[in-house]
């Protein structure tokens, strides 16, 4: 598989390039990279500040930023839509949950409906 890199905030990360055939791999990866995501940010909810947790937060961003560059690769193979419906198009999983989508390859924005949604959201429009 091809490779490029990525740079980020002087940070540079090697990024497979996915061809269509893989596509189904790189949905699958995006899943896998989003379940990482939350469960790591759960891990660092429970640290306390310190240099260490910097960097792992920094870390973070950087698996995030890269998270999102494989969703634009995905939207470029012709898939443009949140990788967590099921078979009959319901969305099982809102994009803006806590641990939610991480990084989304969808046009539409979901996230924005779902904070329209939110019981403060209906609240302010109805005044
Ligand atoms: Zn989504």
């Amino acid at each position: 598989m091809q490779t490029y890199i990525l740079e980020y905030q002087g940070k540079k990360a090697v990024i497979d390039q996915y061809p269509r055939a893989q596509i189904e791999e790189l949905k699958a990866r995006i899943r896998l990279g989003n379940q990482k995501l939350n469960d790591a940010w759960e891990d660092l909810r429970k640290l306390e500040v310190s240099d260490h947790w910097k960097a792992e937060l920094e870390r973070w961003h950087l698996a995030n930023v890269k998270l999102s560059e494989y969703c634009s690769q995905l939207k470029r193979l012709g898939f443009g839509d949140c990788l967590y419906k099921d078979e009959n198009g319901v969305k099982y999983k809102g994009c803006l949950e806590p641990l939610g989508c991480r990084a989304c390859p969808s046009d539409i924005s979901y996230w924005e409906k779902e904070l329209m949604a939110l019981p403060g959201a209906s609240k302010r429009r109805s005044k």
